[in-house]
C-alpha cells in the first residue's frame, strides 16, 4: 500500500519545502501533505558554489519527505478492491461485506458510511 500511494504521490514543493499530494480518483479532490522544510535552504540559496552539494542533500531530503508523505497520506487514503483506485476517507465506504468505494457501492447498491464523512 505504501508502494502505491508512493507512486501516486505528485510533487508539488520548491527549492525551500518539500510538499506532497495525491488526487482522489473518485472525487478528484487534491490532499497535500504537511510541507517539510529543506534544513539547508538559505546556505543553498548563499553558497551558488555548493550547489551540487546542496543539490545532493536536497534530494536525500526529499526522498525522506516523499516516504512520511506516504505515511501521512495511508491515514487518509484507500484502495478500492473492486476497481483499485486510490480514494480519499470521503469516497471510501464501509459496507456490510466489504469496504468499498462510492461508486462501486452505488453500482452493486452496497450501502455504507463514509470513513470520513
Ligand atoms: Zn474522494
Ligand atoms: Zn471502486
Amino acid at each position: 500500500m505504501i508502494d502505491l500511494l508512493c507512486s501516486h504521490l505528485e510533487d508539488c514543493g520548491t527549492p525551500r519545502y518539500f510538499c506532497f499530494s495525491i488526487r482522489c480518483e473518485v472525487c478528484g479532490e487534491f490532499w497535500y501533505s504537511s510541507s517539510v522544510p529543506f534544513s539547508k535552504a538559505a546556505q543553498a540559496a548563499r553558497h551558488q558554489e555548493k550547489k551540487e552539494l546542496y543539490d545532493a542533500l536536497y534530494q536525500r531530503e526529499k526522498q525522506r519527505a516523499r516516504l512520511s508523505a506516504g505515511q501521512e497520506a495511508r491515514e487518509r487514503f484507500s484502495q478500492c478492491p473492486i476497481c483499485r483506485r486510490l480514494v480519499c476517507d470521503t469516497c471510501f465506504l464501509i459496507c456490510d461485506e466489504m469496504d468499498l468505494c462510492r461508486e462501486c457501492a452505488g453500482r452493486m447498491q452496497e450501502f455504507g458510511e463514509p470513513v470520513a464523512p
